[in-house]
């Protein structure tokens, strides 16, 4: 496994740099955060007991445009963990061209450890700490592992009251009642089908001959699969944090997810209106799961799943990084050799990130687009975008990861370079 995740996240920097027009400015600016802000969060519990958690949140790079990215509450983030995301949001937002930067935030904490009045204590206690760094023109936090809708409108709702202005831009991913957009909810699994969906012209699939494995059904994975299952795909294996199910007749995914919902557990059901019934499949571990003989793998869970332990098990042909950083650097290198075709997270889970711009334009503009627009808007870039990507990947020879990091690396490049560097300062005037 990898040692240490924000350096094995810039391991990729140099090797794409020789495939985009960035300079060594450029690049050298994208290997440090602009700020990295560590604060506690004192929270009252039930009991009447005090707990502090550890916050972080990462502005990473702003040459084009405010930072943006989520906020985690997870047991293990920790100040690294945020780095190696807030630098992908940075190439991520670069990839996809909305005017952002990259920022990220998160808390240690257990959320399942907690009850719904202290998670939103805890919540509005990150904005009461990070209040000088975010803002809807500064820093833009978003939903990420295991925050959702209401936290964010929590978020919103204690900045606004500290700022004293209704604010719904500082923060995305909202519900719809408080300034949310439509389609923001499924964007992240949306954005990764559309990626698939053009990758499935390319390879000329028949839908219903295709078997995909979701690792990490939550918000990210279970849409992801639903639209994929809506057409013809067969989803033989599911997983959460418990473990997984396996059926190499196909899950019927609706079913999935509200028992899901209902149970927050992955059950193999079937659901007719409101009776479900269990069906047989068999109970696999998480690492089974990752080396199943599927055509189409999707880690939608956590970070180093795929690693130089594992990587020479995996027989998908195909892993669409529907998580951030699933896999290792040297688990990279090893699934290049075994020719897999690796989809990476900065292109196939943009489409959270770009819903998200949606939502902050149509915040800004107080003026709110019906879902269609959404959706077309989100496919011709998701579209746009990968097609890019690929092409430039064939053109080089080089694994998508590459040419994805070389994508963003001319648009990052572009934006440092207009201010100028030592070509433009060094030379006579
Ligand atoms: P989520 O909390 O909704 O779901 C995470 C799921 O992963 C849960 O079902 C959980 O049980 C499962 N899980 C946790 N640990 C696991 C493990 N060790 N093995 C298998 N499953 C495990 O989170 P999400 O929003 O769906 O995010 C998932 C991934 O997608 C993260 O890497 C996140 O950064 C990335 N992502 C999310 C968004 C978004 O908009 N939500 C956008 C871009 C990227």
């Amino acid at each position: 496994m990898s040692e240490n995740i924000f350096e094995d996240a810039l391991s990729h920097l140099d090797h794409a740099k020789a495939y985009s027009h960035a300079d060594d400015e450029t690049i050298e600016r994208l290997k440090h955060p602009q700020s990295a802000f560590e604060f506690s969060i004192p929270v009252r519990m039930d009991d009447g007991s005090l707990k502090i958690f550890p916050g972080y949140r990462v502005r990473y790079n702003n040459s084009r445009g405010p930072t943006k990215g989520g906020i985690r509450f997870h047991p293990t983030v920790t100040m690294d963990e945020v780095k190696a995301l807030s630098f992908w949001m940075t190439l991520k937002c670069a990839l996809v061209g909305i005017p952002f930067g990259g920022g990220k935030g998160g808390v240690a904490v257990d959320p399942k450890a907690l009850s719904r009045m202290e998670i939103e204590r805890l919540s509005r206690g990150y904005v009461e700490q990070a209040v000088d760094v975010i803002g809807p023109h500064t820093d833009i936090p978003a939903p990420d592992v295991y925050t959702n809708a209401m936290i964010m409108g929590w978020m919103m709702d204690e900045y606004s009251k500290i700022v004293r202005c209704h604010s719904p831009g500082v923060i995305t991913g909202k519900p719809i009642s408080m300034g949310g957009s439509l389609g923001r909810d499924d964007a992240t699994g949306r954005g990764a089908y559309y990626c698939i969906k053009e990758l499935e012209k390319i390879r000329g699939w028949n839908p219903a001959d295709i078997n995909v494995a979701v690792q990490g059904f939550g918000n990210a994975g279970q849409h992801v699969a639903s639209l994929l299952h809506k057409d013809g795909y067969r989803i033989v294996a599911v997983s959460d944090s418990k473990g997984g199910i396996y059926r190499k007749e196909g899950f019927d995914v609706p079913s999935l997810i509200k028992a899901k919902l209902d149970t927050q557990k992955v059950q193999a059901v079937y659901c007719e209106g409101t009776v479900c019934e269990t069906v047989p499949a068999d109970h696999i571990t998480n690492d089974e799961l990752l080396a199943l003989d599927v055509d189409v793998l999707l880690p939608s869970a956590l970070e180093n799943v795929i690693h130089v332990d594992n990587a020479d098990n995996i027989k998908a042909s195909v892993i669409v990084e529907v998580a951030n950083g699933p896999v290792t650097s040297k688990a990279d290198a090893i699934l290049a050799k075994k020719n897999i075709l690796v989809i990476p997270d900065i292109l196939a889970n943009a489409g959270g990130v770009t819903v998200s711009y949606f939502e902050w334009v149509q915040n800004k503009n107080g003026y709110y687009w019906p879902l269609k627009e959404v959706h077309d808007k989100l496919h011709a870039i998701m579209a746009r975008e990968f097609n890019a990507v690929y092409a430039l990947m064939d053109e080089n020879k080089i694994p998508m990861r590459v040419a994805a990091y070389a994508h963003a690396l001319n648009r990052l490049g572009d934006a440092i370079h207009a201010q100028g560097t030592q070509s433009y300062f060094s030379a006579s005037v």
